[in-house]
């Protein structure tokens, strides 16, 4: 069972009824401008209002909820951490307004990439965030190279004139329900993000994938001494 982060909204309410059952009430139509209102200052709160896509406060909060969801049913979480490879220069090259235009052509590339249920929050700056849903590892690794790709593949058009930029991704995941906070997994995506960045830009870093086929010093003994290998007689 998956978050429904739409449930961060102000719940749906049924319309009130005029108590003393006036059909064309001016103060239940009031309410229920009122509550129309409450809804869109909602969204304004947690939507980025340069990209459109959900701010830090909604990352936090999102985040913070699939902790607790890994933490009751062990179904994994996983964070993307992006950030931008030489934006300076993109700003110093094309000018702050165009690079404004680079950072919405980059958002509405990552809400096409991910899926419906996946989080893609801007982070600050030139820095966005993925936060996946029911997904390990493995199954992050893809959709981060998928993210990496397409922004590569896909510059924006200023003018008749392609922009191109990389990213540089770093991952955590969180499967094990020991304690963690929204801290600590952008600490650990952070990690990786930045060895992406210091081992050349336009990749994906993430921790080693646990192997399934792992074979325990002892199991490797007793297969040296099945099969007789690995040991050296001495002359
Ligand atoms: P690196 O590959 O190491 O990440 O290099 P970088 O140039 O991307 O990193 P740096 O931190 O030196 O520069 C980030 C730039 O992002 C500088 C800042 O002006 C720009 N930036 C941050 N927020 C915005 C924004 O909202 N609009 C625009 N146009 N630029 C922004
Ligand atoms: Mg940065
Ligand atoms: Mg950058």
């Amino acid at each position: 069972m998956t978050v429904n982060h739409d449930a961060l909204q102000q719940p749906q309410s049924e319309p009130p009824l005029c108590p003393v059952g006036e059909t064309n009430c001016p103060i239940v139509t009031d309410v229920v401008e009122l509550r129309q209102r409450v809804n869109e200052l909602a969204n304004l709160v947690r939507t980025d209002t340069l990209t459109g896509i959900a701010n830090y406060r909604y990352f936090a909060q999102a985040l913070e909820q699939e902790i607790e969801r890994t933490q009751r049913s062990g179904q994994p979480t996983s964070l993307i951490m992006l950030d931008i490879d030489f934006f300076k220069k993109v700003n110093d090259q094309w000018g702050h307004e165009v690079g404004n235009q680079a950072l919405i052509h980059l958002s509405q590339l990552l809400q096409q990439t991910v899926r419906k249920l996946d989080v893609p929050c801007r982070y600050g700056g030139e820095e966005f965030a993925v936060i996946l849903p029911d997904t390990n590892l493995a199954a992050c690794l893809p959709v981060a190279e998928r993210i990496r790709q397409r922004i590569e593949e896909l510059p924006l058009d200023v003018d008749g004139h392609p922009l191109h930029m990389t990213v540089s991704l770093g991952i955590s995941t969180y499967a094990d329900r020991q304690e963690t906070t929204v801290e600590e997994l952008v600490k650990q995506a952070d990690h990786y993000l930045y060895r992406a960045k210091e081992s050349g830009r336009n990749r994906v870093c993430h921790a080693k994938l646990p192997r399934i086929d792992v074979v325990t010093a002892e199991e490797k003994q007793a297969l040296s001494h099945l099969f007789g290998i690995g040991e050296k007689t001495k002359d």
